[in-house]
């Protein structure tokens, strides 16, 4: 460890050239990561610690990832207890880096109490695109407290991307109409999606909780499979930071008990819910990914 602790300060940036120096910026998840590049443009350089397709309830941070939180200038997290296994080390450090959890910004009485712990928020605030909009002016904020002559730069594109998740709300308002009211719902390995229920007037059901560190226990997969069968829904959607066997057996309880075919979505058109997709990928932004999910609900369901 003692390599680590030589500097708390920020790293300096190229020296004698002002207009070069971007502001490091290490972010836990890949949504929150999408979320400040949206906002700091080309005056910010941001790391994601978790990659595509990572789970963060269950992440847990390296060395490697230690020595980048502390080099950052600014780290920004999602908070509301999302990444379960970082918040000690988080919460810890929080003298010496400068860490910002971006939902820090929104009014508690919109958030979802977690179902299986009332104490808790549900964190997956981000499918109620509305909701997730309300976080662009924290960071905007954050961004232009540390570097004040990119103000400016950071309120127009903070304007212009609060613009650009109104339209895509808007958006998906009008294609999850495609979907007969009888057919929304949403059935998925685990409990991400409630925000979207709420937003778009969608029943939604996890077959874990909302975080999925939790047990999956045999009395969560009978609950499901009658809840399958009884709803009588096309098809169930696996996700691409969760494993997908837990469905699959739940499915394999439903044709035992006779129920009717249900087909499981998975592969390319597994849900994307805690993690974007690669960097390069239609889905390696939040629009692109909320645009993936509607695409494939409508899709599996409107018929
Ligand atoms: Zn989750």
């Amino acid at each position: 460890m003692g390599a680590l602790t030589g500097c708390h300060g920020p790293v300096a940036g190229p020296e004698n050239n002002r207009s070069s120096v971007r502001l490091q910026i290490v972010c836990t998840t890949t949504l929150v990561a999408d979320l400040v590049k949206q906002v700091g443009g080309e005056r910010v350089q941001v790391e994601a610690l978790m990659g595509p397709g990572v789970d963060p309830h269950k992440y847990i941070a390296g060395i490697g990832d230690v020595r980048k939180l502390h080099n950052a200038h600014l780290v920004f997290i999602h908070g509301l207890h999302l990444e379960g296994k970082m918040a000690d080390l988080l919460e810890r450090q929080q003298r010496h880096w400068r860490v910002y959890a971006v939902t820090d910004s929104l009014p508690r009485d919109r958030l979802l109490p977690a179902e299986e712990d009332s104490s808790l928020y549900d964190p997956h605030v981000w499918f109620d695109i509305l909701l997730w909009a309300e976080t662009i002016d924290g960071v905007r904020d954050r961004l232009s407290e540390l570097d004040p002559e990119g103000a400016a730069d950071y309120a127009r594109r903070a304007a212009g991307y609060r613009q650009v998740l109104q339209q895509l709300d808007a958006e998906v308002r009008r294609e999850l109409e495609r979907v007969p009211p009888p057919r929304r719902v949403l059935i998925t390995a685990h409990d991400a999606f409630r925000y979207f229920g709420r937003a778009y007037g969608w029943q939604v059901v996890g077959l874990q909780g909302v975080s999925t560190a939790s047990e999956l226990g045999t009395r969560q997969r009978q609950r499901l499979a009658r809840l399958i069968v009884e709803s009588r829904v096309p098809a169930v959607f696996t996700e691409t930071s969760v494993p997908p066997e837990g469905l699959q057996a739940v499915l394999e309880d439903v044709q035992r008990q006779g129920g009717p075919p249900v087909r499981l979505i998975s592969g390319d058109d597994a849900l994307y819910s805690d993690a974007l997709g690669p960097p390069d990928s239609s889905t390696g932004t939040y629009v692109g990914m909320i645009r993936h999910n509607v695409r494939v609900l409508v899709e599996n369901l409107a018929r």
